[in-house]
């Protein structure tokens, strides 16, 4: 089945989305195979206007990746983690001989590493955002890894440095209508990181008249700055929070509502009464997509109230900022561009290798306050002769050019491309969830808002959180299939609020291997449903 909306004409057959769906990403057919399987390019959604046709003309890149890395077989290694760590001991070590191995080295990695790694192209890894890899990110990064540019002077990089701009124009114009600036970076944690810095700096510029880069925070800002964010907000803002000197205590959780979003009215509530305290609201933070449930926070709700307190607004989009790309999807970030800043991940919801983070500001200017003037990498004459630098665009120094991956991916898909691959994830979602509803084995935990589903097996005779928690590790174990778990927030927490999370983000993926995971679920839960597990 095919699950991105296709025109009634030219939709690709069942064999040809098959084919597709045996090799995407990681994901290419062995040297030897070349004949019969599809090459790299072939496996890549068509491009617009060209529904359903295959690439003829694979490029070189793609298929040198191809001949390294055979599709998957399976979704891990079967064994647990203990014997893998044993033989890898024994395989792989001393890290560092006294004799080089020369070429042996590299030719055991490629002989062990695609069996004994999880594979996010196989149709039964849907634990995390942890998405397929797009090949053309791969053979792009394949390219700037050979490269070696470093974006931190133009002197290092050179084109990339340009390529870079234009990622961060067409992304902060994707985001807020108009160019901005931005920060390509290593995923939403460091966004998240980076955000809360430039909120927090701005908070304690305009509430203490100190500039906190250069004197630190002053002691009547200390314990009053705050931060609000949904009680399901991501890990890493409080983990910011504390190496930001507020302290994760300044986090301050808002309800959220039966559906996982953000409770406006809550928000406003405790935003008035952190204000009447005498603190200050440093930053709100909204998510749009949250981990589990891939709620979207009431983006425009949350600006108001940001807006009423002289709060930074930042949305936390690392899940959700892929719909981005989707022309079908986009409105559901309707908000985001009132957002002073945004977390996108490419490496979850957009197919690129590891790392893709942006940071997004909708102010052009936000990130000055990072620039840095250092003799060796940006002295003013050479700016003044228009050698840029793009070193105040980031808190790290050596920089990979992961811009010129995303420029890549997104030149070859286009917007419809994206549009056809997000859609097939929501179908499977969608499918998955009606799936849960009608077999009484199972219970739906809520309907997806995006690309998960959360749900658990009914246990008849076992402790429910023990048995789901053990067929997952179950299959774990027997490396034929990577699925996620969490718990419900309260006040659903304590006994029974385990569930298990399926995160489809492999566009190929048919409904005939989606039954083989559900079967495959089944089954292994009722070999566990028994009193003493
Ligand atoms: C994944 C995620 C993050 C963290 O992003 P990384 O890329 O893993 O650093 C932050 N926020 C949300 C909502 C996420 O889903």
């Amino acid at each position: 089945m095919n699950w991105a909306a296709q025109p009634e004409s030219g939709a690709p057959d069942e064999a040809s989305v098959l084919a597709t769906a045996a090799a995407y990403a990681g994901a290419v057919a062995p040297a030897d195979a070349a004949a019969e399987a599809p090459t790299v390019a072939e496996l890549l959604p068509a491009p617009a206007g060209d529904e359903g046709a295959p690439h003829q003309d694979g490029s070189a890149l793609l298929q040198m990746l191809g001949a390294l890395v055979p599709a998957p077989v399976r979704p891990l290694p079967p064994g647990g983690p203990a014997a893998l760590a044993e033989r890898v001991n024994r395989e792989f070590t001393p890290v560092l001989p006294e004799l080089g191995l020369g070429p042996a080295s590299l030719d055991a990695l490629a002989g062990f590493l695609p069996e004994q790694t999880v594979r996010s192209a196989h149709p039964r890894t849907v634990a995390h955002l942890h998405c397929p890899p797009d090949p053309v990110a791969m053979a792009a990064d394949t390219l700037v890894g050979v490269l070696g540019p470093s974006q931190d002077s133009w002197d290092q990089s050179a084109a990339p440095s340009a390529m870079e701009d234009e990622v961060v124009a067409a992304f902060s114009t994707l985001a807020f209508g108009a160019a901005g600036a931005g920060s390509i970076t290593t995923g939403g944690t460091e966004s998240n990181h980076l955000a809360l810095l430039l909120a927090r700096d701005e908070a304690v510029r305009r509430g203490f008249g100190v500039e906190p880069a250069a004197d630190g925070l002053p002691p009547t800002a200390c314990g009053r700055l705050r931060i609000l964010a949904s009680a399901l907000g991501h890990f890493s803002l409080a983990r910011a929070a504390a190496q930001l000197g507020l302290g994760e205590r300044a986090v301050i959780p808002v309800p959220v509502l039966p559906d996982h979003r953000l409770d406006p009215r809550a928000l406003a509530r405790i935003a008035a009464e952190v204000t009447a305290r005498g603190e200050r609201i440093a930053a709100v933070v909204a998510t749009a997509g949250t981990t589990d449930a891939g709620a979207i926070d009431p983006l425009a709700a949350c600006a108001k109230t940001a807006r009423a307190h002289g709060a930074w607004f930042h949305v936390d989009a690392a899940y959700g900022g892929g719909l981005l790309l989707s022309d079908v999807r986009r409105s559901m970030l309707a908000g985001l561009e009132l957002a002073d800043s945004a977390s996108v991940d490419l490496h979850k919801l957009g197919w690129q290798t590891i790392p893709a983070g942006l940071l997004l500001t909708r102010d052009p200017t936000a990130l000055g306050p990072l620039a840095r003037r250092v003799a060796y990498l940006s002295d003013l004459d050479d700016e003044a002769e228009g050698y840029p630098n793009l070193l105040g665009r980031s808190l790290r120094t050596t920089r990979r050019a992961d811009a010129v991956k995303i420029l890549a991916a997104c030149r070859h898909h286009g917007r419809s491309g994206y549009t056809r691959m997000i859609e097939s994830c929501f179908g499977q979602a969608a499918y998955v969830a009606a799936h849960f509803e009608a077999d009484p084995r199972f219970e739906l935990a809520l309907p997806p808002a995006l690309t998960t589903v959360l749900f658990r097996y009914r246990a008849r005779r076992g402790d429910p959180d023990r048995v789901n928690a053990a067929v997952r590790r179950d299959l774990l174990a027997a490396g034929k299939a990577v699925i996620g778990r969490t718990r419900l927030p309260e006040p659903a927490a304590g006994p029974g609020s385990l569930r298990l999370k399926l995160t489809l983000l492999r566009p190929q993926t048919t409904s005939a291997e989606l039954d083989a995971l559900l079967d495959l679920i089944a089954q292994s839960a009722a070999d566990r449903d028994h009193p003493g597990t």
